[in-house]
C-alpha cells in the first residue's frame, strides 16, 4: 500500500558525520547527536503513524552554489587551505575561535549542501518538513569565518528559498512566496540578520527574527541585536532577552513571536534550533529547559511544527554541552515527525552511553539561576513588538 503519510527530511550522512565530528566548537557532537536519533529508533519506518522520516544525504555544494553568498576569496582559501598564509588566514577570520580544522573543505561544501538539499526536499509535494542539526551556522559571514561557524547555511537556504516563486496564475504576475528565519539560539543571529537587513528594506519577501541574549561586550555585538524601535526595519528583528531567561520568560516571548507571524504569514519557516540556552551549557546564560511545558524549547518548536502553516526547515546551531545537545535534538526530531518522546525515556545501551550520566534519560531538565527578565522588562518587550508588528502589517499591505 502506498504510504501517505507526509515525509521530514532528515539531512545526514557517515561522510558528513565525520567531517562535523572535528568541528573544533563541537567535537564529536555530531556523532553523538546522529548515534543517539538512531538508537532511539527515531530512522525506523514505523516510528510514528503521522510523519515518515526520509534520511537524505547532503550534496557537496559546488563553489559557484557557495559563491551565491560566500566571496571568492574566501573559498579559494578554505575550499583549498594550501592557498594562503597566516596574514591570509587572519583576514578570513581563520583564527582564535575558528581554526582551519582537518576536512574543513568536506565540511563547508557539505554543511553549505545540506541547506540546499532541505531546499530541493521541500519542493517535493510529500515533503513538507526537513532537519539538518549539523547546520544553523548563524554567525558565519560573507567573506569571513566567525564565531565557530564557516559556513552560512541558513541564509544559503534563505536564497534558495527565495528563488521558489508559486506556479503563475494564469493571469497577473507570479506572487512571490513569505519566508520567516526564526532563531532559538542564545547567540543573536548576526550573519543572517546583516545578510538580509539592507536587502529586505522594503521587501515583503523575507523577515528575519532572532531571541536571544545580549548584554555589552557579549558575543556578537551589533547594532542590529536591540528591540525593535518605531523607525528600526520591521524585517529585521530582534528580542534581547536578560540573565537566566526560564520557560515563564520564553512563554511572555512566544507572543511577540505569534504576532509576528500572523502579521507577516509565512510560506516557509526556517528555524534555527540552538540548544546553547539550555540549562546544563557551559555557556550558563539561561535556564531553559527542554519540554514539555509551555514556554519550553520543545514546546515552541512544536507551535511551528504544529501550529503554523507552511513548510519548514530545522536547523541546528549552538550546544556545547554535548549529550545535552543529542537529547535535545532526539527529542525535536521526534516533535517533527509528530510523535513526541516522553522525556522520560532512558537512553539506550549503546556506544556513547556512559556520556549521558548521571541522568540517564532524554530530559534536559531547568537548573536554579534566577531569571532576570522581570515583568517590568517583558511588558516593554511586548509593547515595542506591538508596535512594530503594526508597522510590518501595514508595510505589507503597501
Ligand atoms: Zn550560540
Amino acid at each position: 500500500m502506498e504510504d501517505t503519510r507526509p515525509g521530514v527530511a532528515y539531512i545526514a550522512s557517515l561522510e558528513l558525520l565525520k567531517v562535523a565530528s572535528r568541528l573544533p566548537s563541537n567535537k564529536n557532537r555530531s556523532a553523538l547527536v546522529h548515534t543517539l536519533a538512531r538508537n532511539l529508533d527515531l530512522f525506523a519506518g514505523d516510528f510514528s503513524p503521522a510523519r515518515r522520516i526520509v534520511l537524505t544525504p547532503p550534496q557537496n555544494a559546488t563553489f559557484k552554489e557557495l559563491n551565491n553568498y560566500h566571496t571568492k576569496e574566501y573559498l579559494d582559501f578554505v575550499l583549498d587551505p594550501n592557498n594562503g598564509d597566516e596574514k591570509t588566514k587572519a583576514e578570513l577570520g581563520l583564527e582564535d575561535d575558528c581554526p582551519t580544522f582537518e576536512g574543513m573543505a568536506d565540511y563547508i561544501r557539505l554543511v553549505g549542501g545540506a541547506a540546499l538539499t532541505a531546499v530541493s526536499m521541500l519542493r517535493e509535494a510529500q515533503c513538507d518538513l526537513a532537519v539538518f542539526w549539523d547546520g544553523g551556522r548563524h554567525h558565519a559571514q560573507k567573506e569571513k569565518a566567525a564565531g565557530f561557524c564557516y559556513v552560512a547555511d541558513c541564509t544559503l537556504a534563505l536564497m534558495a528559498l527565495r528563488r521558489i516563486t508559486q506556479p503563475p496564475p494564469s493571469t497577473g504576475p507570479s506572487i512571490k512566496m513569505r519566508t520567516m528565519y526564526l532563531d532559538l539560539d542564545l547567540h543573536f543571529s548576526d550573519g543572517v540578520s546583516h545578510a538580509f537587513h539592507k536587502t529586505s528594506t522594503g521587501s515583503a519577501q523575507l523577515l528575519t527574527f532572532s531571541i536571544h541574549h545580549a548584554a555589552p561586550g557579549f558575543f556578537p555585538v551589533s547594532p542590529l541585536a536591540a528591540l525593535p524601535s518605531p523607525d528600526s526595519d520591521p524585517f529585521t528583528l530582534s528580542l534581547p532577552l536578560r540573565l537566566g531567561a526560564s520557560n515563564r520568560t520564553f512563554k511572555r516571548a512566544w507572543k511577540c513571536v505569534e504576532r509576528v507571524r500572523t502579521a507577516f504569514d509565512p510560506d516557509f519557516v526556517v528555524l534555527q534550533c540552538g540548544v546553547d540556552g539550555l540549562a546544563g551549557d557551559p555557556c550558563a546564560i539561561f535556564n531553559w529547559s527542554l519540554g514539555p511545558e509551555e514556554g519550553s524549547l520543545g514546546w515552541c518548536v512544536s507551535q511551528v511544527v504544529n501550529t503554523w502553516r507552511g513548510k519548514k526547515i530545522l536547523l541546528g546551531g549552538g550546544g556545547y554541552n554535548s549529550p545535552n545537545a543529542a537529547r535535545a535534538w532526539a527529542y525535536l526530531t521526534s516533535i517533527a515527525l509528530g510523535h513526541p518522546l516522553s522525556l522520560d525515556t532512558e537512553i539506550p545501551d549503546h556506544a556513547h552511553f556512559p556520556l549521558y550520566a548521571p541522568s540517564f534519560t532524554l530530559d534536559v531538565p531547568a537548573g536554579n539561576m534566577q531569571d532576570q527578565n522581570s515583568d517590568d522588562y517583558l511588558d516593554t518587550v511586548d509593547s515595542a513588538f506591538e508596535s512594530i508588528s503594526t508597522i510590518l502589517t501595514e508595510r505589507l499591505a503597501k
